[in-house]
């Protein structure tokens, strides 16, 4: 796999990066948990740098090459100085070391034991609102302030990088700010699922229950990795009516709307949708220069505006990515002792927007998807049904929904004139076959990948 790896980053950088950041890596498996990987860096400035701007990729091939998920953590070579930094979210810090949230609320400082597991940084004052979040952050906001009575659940859904986890901590932050007694607790729902599972080995269900049943405020973050998990949904159906009925708050987010999470009990999924759901889209163009002059003042980087509308000209996907494009341009301007500046940017973000300019067009993906499957491109545009066309053609709408800005109708257009719930339509029914069949999953996700670049 790192093998493989290497290949690609040698490809896609030049060869002084390469060397620099890339080479220097060494990667271990890691002795003491599961199907985790280690990451060693020299130093801590390549730490930092593979950690702003390739961790996620290498996540992501991870995720493409091996069957099962793998986690990674970032080491430094120097046991002196051992500094871990998981690839998730950023690791909470504790209220109580008086700290203000600095940069280090991203990741690399040790965890310390802070049992709601908030993170501080994200509060709603961080969290820039525009068309695209407006909705799931007044809902968030009302019930921030009437938790247990406004709605409950809420349920905020979206795609990657968009700011449920961020927008589902400000609610922590602020009823424990104005309740420090308040018993609140964020877990993603994967170590949910771990909780169950140790519950289940220990015969601890009890304690579990003790603990799940009698909070104030319960935020649960990627609901969608419940799918298929029976003896998880169950417990936390339990969980659910318990608070719900006590009224206590409960939040839930997901990747996608509760309906069209597979894998889902029934009954969750009609009680997910019992007080409010809201989504979250991409941000707009001003929107994501907004955010990028707000991370800017937040971090103190001196970032003018002609530069914030050139990163979010061209970084267009998500949040996430914008700060990673940010935090890249702000390591080429420390690497090189150059202030940040418009040309900085574009020499910053030059490999990036190579990549980003491949992934956006249609035809490319039409044509990468039918050479991959070996059909001809002309079958992408077809009223052909067979099974062997219309399958790659699905996949190849699907990949069009996730890596283009194009709106579903011109999708369709572009797919021989088809209509946008044809394109819907694919797009699930391509979730929900990743989820059942590996093939296609593995199929999809080299497919990203040779279109990323
Ligand atoms: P998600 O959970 O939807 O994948 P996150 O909440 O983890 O996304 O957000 C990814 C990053 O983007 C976080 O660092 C978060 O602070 C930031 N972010 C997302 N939306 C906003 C926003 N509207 N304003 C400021 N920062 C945002
Ligand atoms: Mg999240």
């Amino acid at each position: 796999f790192w093998y493989f790896c290497l290949k690609h980053f040698k490809q896609e950088l030049n060869g002084q990066q390469f060397n620099t950041w890339i080479k220097p890596l060494k990667l271990e498996i890691c002795p003491d948990v599961e199907n985790t990987l280690v990451l060693i860096a020299p130093n801590r400035f390549v730490l930092q740098w593979i950690k702003d701007n390739f961790v996620n990729r290498i996540d992501e091939m991870a995720q493409g090459h091996f069957n099962e998920k793998i986690h990674f953590k970032l080491e430094l070579k120097d046991p002196a100085e051992i500094k871990t930094a998981t690839i998730k979210a950023p690791e909470p810090k504790s209220k109580e070391d008086k700290k203000p949230p600095t940069d280090k609320a991203h990741g690399t400082t040790a965890r310390k034991t802070n049992p709601s597991r908030l993170n501080p940084a994200f509060t709603f004052d961080a969290f820039v609102t525009g068309k695209a979040n407006q909705l799931a952050r007044a809902g968030a906001i009302q019930v921030a302030e009437r938790p247990g009575i406004a709605y409950n659940p809420l349920f905020i859904y979206g795609g990657v990088g968009l700011g449920k986890t961020h927008l589902m901590h400000a609610v922590g932050n602020y009823v424990m700010e104005l309740d420090a007694g308040a018993k609140i607790r964020y877990v993603h729902a994967e170590k949910y699922v771990s909780d169950v599972v140790s519950a289940y080995q220990h015969k601890s269900f009890d304690k579990f229950k003790l603990y799940y049943h009698s909070l104030d405020l319960l935020l649960v973050d990627d609901v969608q990795f419940f799918s298929g998990k029976n003896r998880t949904q169950e417990e936390f159906f339990y969980a659910f009516n318990a608070l719900i009925e006590a009224h206590k708050q409960v939040i839930i987010t997901s990747d996608c709307y509760p309906k069209e999470i597979s894998g889902l009990e029934e009954r969750l999924v009609s009680r997910f949708g019992w007080g409010l759901t809201v989504a979250i889209e991409p941000p707009e163009l001003e929107m994501r220069v907004a955010i990028l002059l707000k991370k800017a003042f937040i971090e103190k980087i001196e970032l003018d505006e002609s530069t914030a509308f050139f990163i979010a000209k061209y970084i267009r996907s998500n949040v996430r990515e914008l700060e990673g494009a940010l935090k890249r341009v702000l390591a080429y301007s420390r690497f090189t002792g150059h202030p940040i500046s418009l040309d900085l940017a574009k020499e910053a973000l030059k490999d990036l927007l190579a990549i980003q300019n491949r992934q956006i067009s249609i035809e490319n993906i039409q044509k990468t998807v039918a050479d991959y499957y070996k059909i001809k491109v002309a079958d992408m545009y077809s009223k052909k049904r067979v099974r062997a066309i219309a399958r790659p053609r699905q996949v190849a709408m699907a990949i069009a929904k996730e890596l283009t800005q194009l709106s579903l109708p011109d999708i369709g257009e572009a797919f021989g004139g088809r209509d946008h719930t044809t394109v819907l339509h694919a797009h699930r029914k391509i979730v929900e076959l990743r989820a059942s069949d590996p093939g296609i999953n593995r199929d999809y996700s080299t497919l990203i990948h040779i279109l990323r670049g």
